[in-house]
């Protein structure tokens, strides 16, 4: 009886133990699942969709993009970490932002290109945001500014006002930094990729600063 008494004890102890080490395994299973269900839901999130506006604080906004698959627009996906800032370094009359349009859209086969184009009055959009341009000089660099940046050229031509043209640039800026969740160290000279003196009147005259104020002071009106 002793012996039998024993052996049901026994028993009771390996089914314990089967029964712990049973619940140990279900309980990490499960925990690796909902780890595994978690990680959709926030590359999900994390999905950029391109915007295209129509207007930025009350400057028209004109879309019109380079046709795909030409040298300037390969079309290439990537993720938007900067906001790189250049200047087109035209100073001759009629070189504003519809004239660089019709340039990069009908008569250029070069591959330069970039995102906006921005005058004293209006806006051009030339290459989805979310898509990789060639304004950087930095070729196919991994986290470079051709791959990561949005390029933004400022039109610098004489029977322009730059004043006007440099306050439209920080009301585009404000609006992308915005649009694509980035603070206000993802503003980038195209200096700040390859040695060049570009944006190259706001260099000069040391006007980065006054640029990333103006585009605070945008963002806190939004
Ligand atoms: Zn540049």
């Amino acid at each position: 009886m002793k012996k039998k008494k024993k052996a049901i004890r026994k028993k009771r102890v390996l089914l314990a133990i089967i029964l712990i080490v049973v619940a140990i395994y279900v309980t990490i299973i499960v925990t690796q699942n909902n780890q595994n269900r978690e990680q959709p839901v926030l590359a999900e999130k994390e999905e950029i969709v391109a915007v295209f506006p129509e207007e930025v604080f009350g400057v028209p906004v004109k879309t019109k993009l380079i046709e795909l698959g030409k040298e300037g627009r390969p079309g290439v996906k990537r993720e938007i970490k900067y906001i790189v800032i250049h200047e087109t370094g035209n100073f001759e009359k009629g070189t504003d932002a519809e004239s660089h349009s019709i340039l990069l859209t009908e008569n250029s086969n070069d591959s330069t290109s970039w995102h906006y184009t921005v005058d004293d009055h209006e806006i051009y959009h030339h290459i989805p945001d979310d898509e990789v341009a060639w304004h950087a000089g930095d070729g196919v660099k991994n986290g470079g500014g051709n791959i990561n940046g949005i390029g933004i050229e400022l039109c610098v031509n004489s029977d322009g006002d730059f004043e006007e043209t440099f306050d439209n640039a920080t009301k585009l800026v404000a609006y992308l930094l915005d649009a694509y969740n980035l603070s206000t160290d993802a503003i980038k000279k195209h200096g700040d990729f390859i040695s060049k003196d570009c944006p190259n009147t706001i260099i000069k005259e040391n006007r980065m600063d006054e640029f990333i104020k103006k585009v605070k002071e945008y963002q806190e009106a939004m």
